[in-house]
């Protein structure tokens, strides 16, 4: 089975139904093929200000949201970056064969940069995309499920791994971008032009897998929808609608052309109302899981300690050829 590894951000009090359906869901979906590696990004999480309290609270939710999910512990290996050192310490030996302009060339970073200046951005953010390398180089996996803004990121990666295998000898494998399956945009319900995202979407627009039921659907009725009254997935006219049928069809698996058809004679009340529906009949489930989960942290943290260390065995592996190809002594 070949290798996939993949890693999310702790850094909001929820995971939001973009990161589901562009993510997560295929995270699950892959255990059936892969041999899975997940990880909880905390040390990407501080590359921007993290309030310590907060950042411990979120990587819980998180791990409790992903085995709620479905992430299974004994099919798969779901991780704490921070809870395996040799992330941090790959990143430094990469971040000595990466050129300074090569970083500096990374769309992500002069983005993020640009929105903060100088003064607000830490050399973290810089070489962000080499803890990444790191990330996915110490597991050897085959294949990195990314969306399309980290594939320059897995390009980088790339070349890292050829480099240090060119300068040092046959190391790491060189992953392969694995492009998720329909990896539905979805789009923020208040705006639907701009994607929905948890740092730039309202309360309003952004839709929590841990959204109360009430909440959640008032959400749903209120969404922008378009002028006219059929509904009919059209990109350019009718924004609002469309994301609503995408999310329809990749909640109920029913083809887009379907829901025109059944929709038909109906306005657009009648698709959010069963919509939403539709949303709490999947979400319900998780949210309770999750607060199961998270109801006894020291199971749930003993769970995390189990992924730690079998994650940790493979990469103290890689680590040790590493370090014999750089030069290091080795301990007596
Ligand atoms: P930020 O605003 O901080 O970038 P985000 O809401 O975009 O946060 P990320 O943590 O960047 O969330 O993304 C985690 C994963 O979820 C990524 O694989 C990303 O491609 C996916 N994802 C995020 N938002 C959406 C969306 N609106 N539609 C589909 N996939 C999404
Ligand atoms: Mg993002």
């Amino acid at each position: 089975r070949p290798r996939v590894l993949s890693g999310i951000q702790p850094t909001a009090d929820s995971f939001h139904l973009g990161n589901y359906l562009g993510a997560l869901r295929q995270w699950v979906a892959l255990q059936d093929t892969h041999d899975a590696f997940y990880f909880i990004a905390d040390l990407h999480a501080i590359t921007v200000e993290q309030d310590p309290e907060a950042l411990r609270r979120r990587t819980r939710v998180a791990a409790a949201q992903l085995f709620a999910i479905g992430l299974d512990p004994e099919r798969s290996t779901l991780f704490v970056q921070s809870q395996v050192p040799e992330h941090a310490e790959l990143q430094w030996v990469l971040s000595c064969i990466t050129g300074f302009g090569e970083a500096g060339r990374m769309t992500q970073f002069k983005d993020k940069s640009a929105k903060q200046g100088t003064s607000g951005t830490s050399v973290g953010l810089f070489t962000y995309p080499v803890l990444q390398a790191a990330d996915i180089l110490l597991y050897q996996p085959d294949q990195v499920p990314v969306g399309e803004d980290q594939r320059q990121h897995l390009e980088l990666t790339r070349t890292l791994a050829q480099r240090f295998n060119h300068r040092f000898g046959e190391t790491f494998v060189t992953p392969e971008a694995y492009i998720l399956k329909a990896a539905a945009k979805i789009t923020d319900l208040q705006e639907p032009t701009a994607k929905m995202s948890k740092s730039s979407s309202s309360p309003q627009g952004i839709v929590d897998l841990l959204d109360e039921p009430g909440p959640l659907r008032k959400k749903i009725m209120r969404a922008v929808t378009d002028t006219g009254t059929e509904v009919k997935a059209d990109e350019e006219n009718k924004p609002g609608v469309t994301n609503l049928l995408r999310i329809h069809s990749a909640l109920s698996g029913t083809s887009i052309e379907d829901l025109e058809r059944h929709f038909e004679g109906q306005g657009y009340g009648a698709l959010k109302k069963e919509l939403a529906q539709i949303l709490l009949d999947t979400f319900e489930p998780i949210r309770e899981r999750t607060g199961k989960l998270l109801a006894d942290e020291a199971q749930l943290d003993r769970m995390l300690a189990v992924g730690a260390d079998r994650a940790r065995e493979v990469a103290r592996e890689t680590m040790e050829t590493v370090r014999g190809r750089v030069g290091f002594l080795g301990r007596a």
